[in-house]
Formats: C-alpha cells, sequence, structure tokens
C-alpha cells in the first residue's frame, strides 16, 4: 500500500508560541508578510464567568479532492501516490487560478519567484528521514506527522488513542467534499 502523508494536531497543547511559524519561515525562506502555516485565536466563554483562549493551527490540508489541482491548467500542482499536494515550480506558470480555489486561504503568490506557494510537508526533509521542520520546532509536541497507512506510525497511534479515549477529531470544512488530511484532535 502506498504511504499516506498527513498530520495531526493535539491542539489543547498549543500554546500560540509561533515556533511553527518562524521555523517553516525560515525553512522556505518564505517572502515577508507570508507564512505557510499560522496560528488562529478564538475566545471561549465558559461557565462560571471564565473565559478560555484556543488557539488553532492551520496549513495545506493536502486534501485528497483539491479544487487547486482541478483549476491548475499546467498540473503543476498535483497529488503525489504519498498523499502531498504539491507544486512544481517548474510548470508553474504565476496563473494565480489556484490561490482563490483554495477555501483554506493555504496559498500566496510568491513574487520573488513568480510561483503559487503552500506548505509541502516539507518534502525535501521528510525524504531524508526527517520531520517537516513545524512539527520538530513545536514545543509542545502539536503536530504528529506521519504514514496513516502504516497503523505501526505515531500519527495512526494518536488517532487510535484519541478513538479509544473518545476524544473529539475533526478536519476543517469537511462539508466542503475536499477530504482534508489535516486532523484536529481536543479533549
Ligand atoms: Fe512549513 Fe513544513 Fe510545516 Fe508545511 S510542514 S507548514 S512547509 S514547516
Ligand atoms: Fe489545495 Fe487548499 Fe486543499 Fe491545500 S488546502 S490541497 S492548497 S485546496
Amino acid at each position: 500500500m502506498n504511504k499516506k502523508y498527513a498530520m495531526a494536531y493535539i491542539i489543547d497543547r498549543c500554546i500560540d508560541c509561533k515556533a511553527c511559524m518562524v521555523s517553516c519561515k525560515a525553512e522556505w525562506n518564505v517572502p515577508e508578510d507570508f507564512f505557510r502555516t499560522h496560528i488562529d485565536q478564538g475566545l471561549k466563554k465558559e461557565l462560571h464567568g471564565k473565559f478560555r483562549m484556543d488557539f488553532l493551527p492551520s496549513q495545506c490540508n493536502h486534501c485528497d479532492k483539491a479544487p487547486c489541482v482541478t483549476v491548475c491548467p499546467t498540473k503543476a500542482s498535483h497529488k503525489r501516490e504519498d498523499g502531498i499536494v504539491y507544486v512544481d515550480r517548474s510548470r508553474c506558470v504565476g496563473c494565480k487560478y489556484c490561490i482563490p480555489s483554495c477555501p483554506y486561504d493555504a496559498r500566496f503568490y510568491n513574487h520573488d519567484l513568480g510561483v503559487a506557494e503552500k506548505c509541502t510537508f516539507c518534502l525535501p526533509r521528510i525524504a531524508d528521514g526527517l520531520e517537516p521542520a513545524c512539527a520538530t520546532t513545536c514545543p509542545g509536541n502539536v503536530r504528529v506527522f506521519g504514514d496513516i497507512n502504516d497503523p505501526a506510525s505515531e500519527i495512526s497511534m494518536v488517532l487510535g488513542a484519541a478513538k479509544e479515549n473518545k476524544q473529539k477529531v475533526w478536519k476543517l470544512r469537511e462539508d466542503l467534499g475536499t477530504l482534508p488530511n489535516i486532523y484536529y484532535i481536543q479533549k
């Protein structure tokens, strides 16, 4: 069976330190004003007048039915056999069709290179047997990366344990039919 790379976020562990955003930017020399991964904040009201702040990481979801792949006229944006949605810079003509097609706002236009850009799950790093930079850097171990087709991988075990413990496991905007591959795990 092919590998299928995915990531799970154990979101209760996120402290909004933004180390993932910074390490990603450094790893990929991401242009000023842009990031490949983000942390959103949400204020939740709780009982007895107390409030709770939630931090929600996000990045490209490496969707199985990715609109960005469908609209790309040159097939620069494509879904690889290992599940990664990748932009082949040598084929990207900078038409920007893919950027508004992404319902998760995961792409931007790299003016320096004239191509569309987004998370690649750090493809060169994983080819070298390393984790994506964001997962390595995260001090809270929020980000668990791996092959969900391998039952012995850390991500499979984390998702299995979440199911066993009846934790909430969800993905962003599943109603859109894009079949995203970033899992959110919450108490
Ligand atoms: Fe950036 Fe790599 Fe994390 Fe994607 S996986 S957000 S490219 S550090
Ligand atoms: Fe494409 Fe957006 Fe899905 Fe990533 S999140 S695969 S950029 S549609």
